[in-house]
């Protein structure tokens, strides 16, 4: 689908997060800029999280409680090839099912997550971005 501003994105994630029950665990998948990080900020909106959502992209992860339980948890792996002790991290905390999980960047993790993990691409257009479910 067409989703062609800040505010649009938003709020796809907002409404988004209204149809999922966690377990979640998301893969998004798009280019540096796409709107990643963005769609996270409108699904953190929809799950009923207040704080602000700032790009993990140097801490690689970042967690946000749940009003439901269990935790948002943000993973960016931006050019890790090599997780580390954030598999660890990323195994325990897929382990709740409470836990909502997004994660940017996750080839190197990518052999871990579960088999019907969702995948959401977004791609550039001349008029904004394309997200494909
Ligand atoms: P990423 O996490 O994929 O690198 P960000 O979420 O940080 O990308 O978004 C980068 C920029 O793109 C932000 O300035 C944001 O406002 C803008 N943006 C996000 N979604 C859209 C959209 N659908 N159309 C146009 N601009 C967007
Ligand atoms: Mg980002």
């Amino acid at each position: 689908m067409e989703i062609n501003s800040e505010q649009a994105m938003l709020n796809f994630g907002q409404d988004l997060a209204k149809k999922l029950t966690p377990p979640v665990v998301i893969e998004l998948i798009g280019d540096v800029g796409a709107g990643k990080t963005t769609l996270v900020r409108g699904l953190a909106k929809g799950f009923g999280i207040k704080e602000p959502i700032t790009s993990p992209s140097f801490t690689i992860s970042k967690s946000y409680v749940l009003p439901s339980g269990g935790y948002l948890i943000h993973y960016d792996f931006y050019r890790l090839d090599d997780p580390g002790i954030m598999l660890d991290d990323l195994t325990e905390n897929l382990k709740n099912p409470q836990n909502i999980i997004v994660i940017e960047w996750g080839k190197s993790i990518a052999k871990i997550l579960p088999q019907n993990h969702q995948k959401i691409q977004i791609d550039y257009t001349d008029t904004g971005r394309k997200v494909t479910l």
